[in-house]
């Protein structure tokens, strides 16, 4: 598994999983072989979330080779990030919480032992402490080795999901704001209140074939409870006004203006921005800080190809931009925390089409939303 940072890449990915593995995603996809054979899922997961591919071109594509009766599966996993996202949009309390709980947390467990062993590999779960050395080396984790890890971490380990979603936003390259922080709300059981997910040996036996031993889990827990509520917020995701000739910030999680709604928008000048480690609340691990930093160079070097004017800054100098700009949506998390602590008022979103008819669908379960993808394909992809 070597995740290369480039959109050369990831397109070639992507059509080799079409190509050879797509057909045989539903049965195998739950099977996690190993770091070094990963071809029965797609480990696109590091270039979705930074925009490096969409999720219109992924499906596009699939569609374009298999019917949708053969590709559904697929498709529904591709739509999952889109309805985590929508999901945390309309709930944007979520993350904000999420982030106020992780701090008086980390501060309470400083000097906790149970975490420093679990965090540093140091458990008696063999399994688990694989997947740790796992993430710190590939910076990537099979989706049921996430289901594992998030439910051993919580109900057997014991420790607070806010510390394990933390850990897995520093050394994962696909870190989501809303897929990671959802996923692990759901694994604990406050997601879907009162349905948890109970890691079992069995189940672990069978889907790494047998790969460990020593597999001594509290399979018996409850789920965790959250007293809070979060009403849904009325927001409107409506493009500002184009006008032609303006600047546009592109953030870490759009990196393909080339491909975008707004491709064919006459823009000034595009400007690429980091976020680094000064000025995100969770700290991230150097390996994805530097995965960050090339898809930003790829991009970059994209779109000097085309001569479209662009200059890299970093997210603290956007406040030094003083007329106002366009932005393409960041999406609830650090990119726009950072706007709204400063108070950038002059910046306007734009939105991806995809989001702006699939999010209005988010207001339930991703049960309700499925029904929509048929409707979603037709008139968003
Ligand atoms: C506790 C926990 C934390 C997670 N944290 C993240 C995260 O930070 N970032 C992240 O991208 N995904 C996260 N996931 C979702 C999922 O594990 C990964 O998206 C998936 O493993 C990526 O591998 P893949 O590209 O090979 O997936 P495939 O199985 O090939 O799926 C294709 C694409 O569908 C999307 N997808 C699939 N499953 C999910 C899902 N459950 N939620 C959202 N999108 C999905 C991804 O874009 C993925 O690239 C998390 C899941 C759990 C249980």
């Amino acid at each position: 598994m070597n995740f290369k940072p480039s959109r050369e890449f990831a397109i070639h990915q992507l059509n080799t999983f079409i190509e050879k593995n797509l057909m045989e995603y539903s049965r195998l996809r739950n099977f996690d072989f190993g770091p070094n054979k990963r071809s029965n899922v797609s480990c696109l997961s590091p270039y979705v979330s930074h925009g490096v591919i969409n999720e219109v071109e992924i499906i596009n594509k699939s569609l374009k080779k298999f019917s949708f009766i053969k590709t559904e599966k697929f498709i529904q996993e591709v739509l999952w990030r889109v309805y985590w996202k929508g999901w945390m949009e309309l709930r944007s309390n979520v993350w904000t919480d999420f982030l106020q709980d992780l701090k008086v947390i980390k501060s309470n467990f400083k000097n906790n032992q149970n975490y420093s062993d679990a965090i540093e590999g140091k458990t008696n779960i063999d399994c688990f402490n694989f997947w740790v050395e796992e993430i710190k080396k590939h910076n990537y984790l099979h989706n049921h080795a996430r289901m594992w890890f998030a439910s051993i971490w919580i109900f057997t380990l014991e420790l607070p999901w806010q510390l394990g979603a933390e850990f897995f936003m520093k050394h994962l390259l696909d870190g989501d704001s809303a897929s990671n922080t959802l996923g692990w709300r759901w694994v604990a059981g406050i997601q879907t209140k009162g349905k948890h997910y109970s890691a079992k040996e069995w189940n672990i036996k069978k889907f790494t074939n047998n790969k460990f031993d020593k597999i001594k889990l509290n399979e018996n827990s409850l789920p965790q409870t959250d007293e809070r509520l979060y009403r849904i917020i009325s927001k409107e995701f409506k493009d500002a006004k184009l006008v032609e000739n303006k600047n546009l910030l592109v953030f870490d999680n759009n990196l393909s203006f080339e491909n975008s709604d707004f491709k064919n928008n006459n823009f000034k000048k595009i400007y690429l921005i980091s976020n680094e480690n000064e000025t995100r609340q969770i700290i991230l691990s150097e390996n994805v800080l530097n995965f960050k930093k090339f898809l930003l160079d790829d991009q970059e070097k994209r779109l000097n190809k085309k001569s479209i004017k662009c200059e890299r800054i970093n997210i603290a100098d956007v406040k030094n931009i003083e007329e106002n700009v366009y932005a393409f949506y960041p999406s609830v998390g650090e990119n726009l925390d950072y706007i709204n602590i400063n108070n950038l008022e002059n910046i306007e979103f734009l939105y991806r089409k995809i989001d702006k008819y699939s999010w209005k669908f988010c207001n339930k379960g991703f049960f309700n939303f499925k029904n929509f993808i048929p409707k979603i394909i037709s008139e968003a992809v």
